[in-house]
């Protein structure tokens, strides 16, 4: 299947998703729960993901770990840590963000994975210029992983469309 068959753009709720094996969180270099999306994917989890996060050491940004996924319908989650805009290495961090959660799922054969639009809430970065970095790295990995499909899950309506948007432009 060609790459653009293997990427999903979709509004809604991450830890809903019942179709994929692993959800990624844009977690903190804590990784001992936060707000957004990170404090939501713990609520839904249950106590027994922050427990295994507290034996992880945390996170440094634009790295990635794994745990399971508890009370969540995916099995496993990816937490990765995203800069924030401040940063002036936020692109590359961004990257690398994406870049470290694609290969921590491949190194444990998940070959379906679901990201949150990593940075752009409380780490401020403009969501226009995160989709794009998003998408583009995501369809790198994709031209030599035939086996991985990757979902992006964006939470309101206008985020869904800048995504919308930005896929046209790369894909044509
Ligand atoms: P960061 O600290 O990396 O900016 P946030 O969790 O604050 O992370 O925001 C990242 C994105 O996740 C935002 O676009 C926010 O709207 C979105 N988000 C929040 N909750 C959820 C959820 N349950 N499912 C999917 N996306 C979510």
């Amino acid at each position: 299947m060609s790459v653009i068959n293997r990427i999903n753009v979709l509004r809604g709720d991450i830890t809903k998703l019942t179709t994929v094996d692993a959800i990624v969180n844009a977690a903190n270099e804590s990784l001992l729960g936060g707000g957004g999306v990170d404090g939501q994917i713990h609520k839904t989890a249950g106590p027994g993901l922050l427990e295994e996060c507290r034996k992880l050491n945390g996170c440094r940004t634009g790295e990635a770990k794994l745990t399971k996924g508890y009370n969540l319908p995916s099995k496993y989650v990816i937490h990765t840590v995203g800069p924030r805009y401040s940063s002036s290495r936020r692109e590359e961090l961004l990257r690398n963000a994406y870049r470290s959660s694609l290969e921590c799922a491949h190194e444990n054969s998940i070959h379906s994975i679901a990201f949150p639009s990593i940075s752009t809430g409380i780490y401020g970065y403009p969501i226009e210029e995160a989709s794009e970095v998003a998408l583009k790295t995501v369809r790198d990995f994709l031209e030599t992983h035939k086996e991985t499909s990757v979902t992006f899950v964006l939470f309101s309506e206008p985020d869904l469309y800048i995504y919308q948007d930005e896929f046209k432009r790369i894909f044509g």
